[in-house]
């Protein structure tokens, strides 16, 4: 479903990504981990259009990303991208967040995106916010919305950066379960986390990256049982 080949990115002299070659199946969850600058972010960006390329290809459904222009908001809609700050409009009540690119982008009458937006808001536990605004949720509700507009958009694939980072720690769990469904309900998912507990449980693969590299790419049970690389070795022993 998404596709990079030889992805090579430079700011300025940094060479942020190199070769990276990468496919997410359909229906498959990668997570991505590693230190601190090793690209993760950048990698997501990337995917999403965020950041342009040097040189290689990005595909998504086997089409090269779009440049710009409906296309790239088609993308972007195709490939949701859930962040670790949650970027909600402030000034926008919990439904209208949900609601506003389902109109927006995807052209849906309004009555139609806020049935579906409180649909969505119940799945992931927060129609009773549906009124309030952003600043009055907690994080974890807050992220929880996150994910319900992304989902709102009917997404190919949807792409987590640190999504619980900047969570008290008691809310963690409640991000990580409403992600453990979406994974088991078939959603493909690319999840840059430190949450190894949510790696070894719902990922298909740990892709294991440092300073711009994919060093790893293997089955969780045999990354975490039997790291090969001695970067990864050496990040693990400090996490783990
Ligand atoms: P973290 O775990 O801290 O989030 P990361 O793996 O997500 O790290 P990136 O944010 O992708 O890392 O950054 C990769 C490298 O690119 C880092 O060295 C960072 O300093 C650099 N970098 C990121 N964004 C920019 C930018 N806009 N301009 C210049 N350098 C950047
Ligand atoms: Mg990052």
């Amino acid at each position: 479903l998404i596709e990079l080949r030889d992805v090579n990115k430079y700011y300025g002299e940094l060479h942020v990504l190199q070769d990276i070659d990468l496919t997410v199946g359909k229906g498959e969850v990668v997570v991505v981990i590693g230190p601190s600058g090793s690209g993760k972010s950048t990698l997501c960006r990337a995917i999403n259009r965020l950041e342009t390329i040097r040189s290689g290809t990005i595909l998504l459904d086997g089409s090269p990303l779009p440049d710009e222009g409906r296309e790239l908001a088609r993308l972007r809609a195709d490939v949701g991208m859930v962040f670790q700050s949650f970027n909600l409009f402030a000034h926008k009540t919990v439904l209208q967040n949900v609601t506003l690119g389902q109109v927006k982008v995807r052209r849906t009458d309004k009555a139609k995106a806020q049935e579906k937006a409180l649909a969505l808001l119940d799945r992931v536990g927060v129609a009773g916010q549906a009124d309030k605004y952003p600043a009055q949720l907690s994080g974890g509700q807050q992220q929880r919305v996150a994910i319900a507009r992304a989902l709102a958009m009917e997404p190919k694939a949807l792409l987590f950066d640190e999504p619980t980072s900047a969570l008290d720690p008691e809310m963690i769990n409640e991000v990580l379960e409403v992600m453990r469904q979406l994974a088991r309900d078939g959603m493909t998912m690319v999840v840059v986390t430190h949450e190894m507990g949510f790696a070894r449980s719902a990922a298909n693969r740990v892709v294991f990256m440092a300073d711009g590299r994919i060093v790893e790419d293997r089955s969780p049970d045999e990354f975490f049982t039997d790291p090969r690389s001695d970067r990864a070795k050496d990040f693990l022993s400090k996490i783990l």
